[in-house]
C-alpha cells in the first residue's frame, strides 16, 4: 500500500496522515503512550526508520547502540511488511507508564504474521518511549 500526507493515517483514527501522526514525525510530542503507539505503527508503514529508534526505550530488547544494523533490520521489516490494520484493544493511561494492548494485521510476502500485543510504554524526560511488548 502507497501512502502519502494525504492519505488517511495507516494508524487508523479515519483522518489525513498530516492532521494525525505526521506532527509527530516531524517533532510534535505525542500526549499520550496511545498516540505514540499509534504513531509508531505510522512510522513503521512509511519506513520512518529514525522515528522508531527516537521512540525506542533503551532496556527495549531491540535497542542497540549498533545503530546501523538496527536502522537496516527495522528498514528490511518495514519495507517488506504491508501494516493493514491496527486496531486499539485497551489503553491503560498513567503519569509515567502506560500501556496499549491492540490487534495489528500484517503481511509479509503475503504471509500473515498479524499480533495480539499488550506494549508498556515509560515517559522519559516528557517524551513517551515503547519500552517492551507481550503477545497475546
Ligand atoms: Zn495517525
Amino acid at each position: 500500500m502507497k501512502y502519502s500526507v494525504n492519505s488517511l493515517c495507516p494508524c487508523g483514527s479515519g483522518i489525513k496522515y498530516k492532521k494525525c501522526c505526521q506532527p509527530f514525525h516531524n517533532g510534535k510530542l505525542p500526549k499520550t503512550a496511545l498516540e505514540l503507539m499509534k504513531s509508531r505503527f505510522s512510522a513503521f508503514t512509511f519506513s520512518n526508520v529514525a522515528y522508531i529508534i527516537k521512540t525506542t526505550h533503551i532496556e527495549n530488547q531491540d535497542f542497540t547502540i549498533e545503530i546501523d544494523n538496527w536502522k537496516k533490520d527495522i528498514l528490511e521489516f518495514s519495507k517488506n511488511t504491508s501494516f493493514d490494520k491496527l486496531k486499539i484493544l485497551e489503553f491503560v493511561d498513567g503519569i509515567e507508564e502506560s500501556s496499549v494492548t491492540f490487534e495489528a494485521t500484517l503481511f509479509s510476502n503475503q504471509k500473515d504474521i498479524s499480533f495480539t500485543e499488550k506494549s508498556t510504554f515509560y515517559k522519559v524526560d516528557g517524551m513517551w518511549l515503547y519500552h517492551s511488548g507481550e503477545f497475546l
